[in-house]
């Protein structure tokens, strides 16, 4: 019988755990948690640059010159409208250029067919077709060419990459249709082209810049790329990625641009939005107006100047890790400060991620083994965790490297979680075992004489109670002192567990079969009235009957045993006096010539 509950037993617990496994892996699959957990790692991510970007400082030599909302007012009122002229930014760059600044940076487009005020775009690019510090911007996208015809880029715009390019190749953020074409004159009057596209998150928010992009099988810069390698004096027309996804731009000095496998690169953030000094577009326009050079080379000289538009209306505003308002250029000025300081962020490998949170998650098993108390083992676990934390941070800010959070907490939570449900179990069933063995009489396996005392108490009360019946039967082996004589005792003692069996065997789950004392066992029947009791002594005293018993030499024999039984309420209302008069119907029995159950006593 033990056998086969166990078996039922394993078998249930089996299938628990498939149901509980199936349903996890719905639920991870409805619910994408693997998405959702990279996002709430992303908020981590942006939580911890805002606590290390107090201690960074970005590059002083970049500004922006920037059409803010005064800036879009002044050229309304003062040009006509929004856009601006293209002869306006040609009036501009031509100013700023007077006092030398390393580089003008348009983070503008200049598209085609723009023709508010007549054509002034002859203007822009006489301007810029001669100065070769000065950048203009272009943008990719997925137009249909039924709507406007894809066009082909100048051989000068594209970049040959050299080592593992497939992964870029599948990158969906950096492949493309079609592009925005911009002033012919421009297109192919300059090299200094790059392109401005961005990728958010899930989340809708940037922590990324696209370094290259591709174009009908090409790889182009982006336009902050282009002003870095330039600046920098490196070769901008070939480049080289490693095995690790690594943009090499130049092997002596180690300057790299790590990316991912969707083509991304994680920002460094030296603080929020209005970091980089802002220079309005008006005051700019007024000085040249003046002739005030003194003034724009105080703005300008030896300065990297981006030009962008940051009027809060406009589409161009951004939520990044650190503002929920940023402007695009913002974002641009902080990919260039990361390039030239070589100082992008690296996420850890995926196997290093699981590593981590494997030894978090031993180290967790280790504090909930050594401690006494849950709340200690909690305490000792959140310490674990905030200085895993801490460490985390130190990581971020002196080696720019992105320790997982989110996936080693899930670890160790989960490992704290499972350990005390482990341990609660395991000392459940320790609990069970030593129950057991209180209650439980070894040689027979049925429930000891302690243990009878107490259900006997147990049943007279709840008779009392709810008014029911409950019947005792006492059962003595017939002779069993010969027995014993005869076979020894070592014989007495299995048959004695054979009865047992034989006894337990012929009762109901609910009846509670007890070694009384000796070779005397006896079976409390709850609910049980005389009549359905005197009936199980019958059929026990048969069963005993019919069968053989097994004797230690291996032989097999006939036992006879006798029984007495008393009910509640009919008999008496007490332990003592239940247990009187089964005892007084088995010697009745005996004396009747034993083999037999007597349940009435007759006077
Ligand atoms: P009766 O038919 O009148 O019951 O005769 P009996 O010899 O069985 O008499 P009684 O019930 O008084 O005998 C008890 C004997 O049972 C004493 C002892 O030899 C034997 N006995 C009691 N406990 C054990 C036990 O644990 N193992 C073995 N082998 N024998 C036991
Ligand atoms: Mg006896
Ligand atoms: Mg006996």
């Amino acid at each position: 019988m033990a056998m086969k509950e166990k078996l039922i037993k394993n078998i249930q617990f089996s299938f628990v755990i498939i149901i509980v496994a199936a349903i996890l892996i719905f639920l991870f699959r409805l619910f994408d948690i693997k998405g959702f957990l990279a996002e709430v790692e992303n908020k981590t991510f942006d939580l911890r640059q805002q606590v290390i970007s107090k201690y960074k400082e970005h590059n002083k030599d970049i500004v922006i010159l920037t059409v803010d909302d005064p800036g879009y007012e002044y050229i309304v009122s003062t040009y006509g409208a929004w856009p601006a002229p293209r002869d306006f930014w040609a009036k501009l760059a031509g100013g700023i250029e007077k006092v030398n600044p390393r580089a003008i940076v348009f983070d503008l487009l200049f598209v085609q067919n723009f023709k508010a005020y007549g054509n002034t775009d002859k203007a822009l690019s006489n301007v810029i077709k001669g100065k070769n510090n000065i950048y203009v911007s272009m943008n990719f996208d997925n137009q249909n060419e039924e709507l406007r015809k894809a066009i082909e880029l100048p051989e000068s715009l594209n970049t040959k990459i050299s080592g593992d390019t497939d992964f870029l190749k599948k990158a969906k953020y950096i492949n493309f249709k079609n592009v925005r074409g911009i002033i012919p004159e421009i297109l192919y009057g300059t090299d200094n082209i790059g392109f401005i596209n961005i990728a958010r998150d899930k989340d809708g928010i940037i922590r990324t810049k696209l370094p290259l992009f591709v174009y009908k099988d090409k790889f182009y810069k982006h336009l902050t790329l282009l002003v870095a390698l330039d600046l920098l004096n490196l070769d901008s027309k070939n480049l080289k990625i490693d095995g690790d996804k690594n943009l090499i731009l130049s092997e002596k000095d180690k300057r790299i641009i790590p990316m991912q496998d969707d083509g991304k690169t994680y920002l460094n953030w030296y603080g929020p939005a209005f970091t980089y000094e802002y220079i309005p577009v008006w005051e700019i326009d007024k000085a040249i107006d003046k002739n005030d050079y003194n003034f724009l080379k105080e703005k300008f000289e030896n300065k990297i100047v981006y030009v962008g538009v940051t009027t809060t209306s406009s589409s161009d505003v951004k939520t990044t890790p650190l503002s929920a308002r940023y402007a695009g250029v913002e974002i641009h000025t902080t990919f260039l400060n990361n390039i030239l300081d070589n100082n992008f962020i690296k996420k850890t490998k995926g196997w290093i991620d699981v590593l981590i949170s494997l030894i978090l998650a031993g180290l967790t098993g280790v504090i909930v083994y050594r401690s006494k108390s849950v709340s200690v083992a909690s305490l000792k676990v959140f310490i674990l965790i905030v200085l895993y934390t801490l460490l985390t941070l130190i990581f971020m800010h002196y080696m720019n490297l992105w320790a997982p959070l989110v996936l080693p907490i899930v670890f160790s939570i989960g490992t704290i979680t499972a350990s005390y449900a482990i341990k609660y179990i395991i000392t459940s069933r320790d609990y069970e075992h030593t129950y057991k063995l209180a209650v439980t009489d070894a040689l027979t396996d049925m429930y000891n004489h302690r243990y009878f005392q107490e259900q006997m108490k147990l049943n007279i009360d709840n008779s009392k109670r709810y008014n029911t019946p409950f019947s005792l039967i006492m059962i003595d082996i017939d002779f069993f002192k010969k027995f014993n004589d005869k076979y020894g005792h070592q014989s007495g003692d299995a048959v004695l567990r054979q009865v047992a069996g034989t006894i337990k065997k012929n009762i109901r789950s609910t009846d509670i079969p007890c070694r009384y004392g000796g070779e005397e066992m006896a079976v409390i029947l709850t609910n049980t009235d005389k009549e359905a009791a005197t009936t199980v002594a019958l059929k026990i005293c048969e069963a005993v009957r019919q069968r053989e018993f097994e004797l230690a030499t291996g032989d097999w024999t006939h036992v006879t045993i006798s029984l007495g039984v008393a009910t509640m309420p009919n008999n008496a209302d007490s332990v003592q006096g239940l247990i009187e008069y089964a005892d007084k119907c088995l010697y009745i029995a005996k004396e009747n010539g034993r083999n037999q159950v007597v349940s009435e006593i007759r006077e």
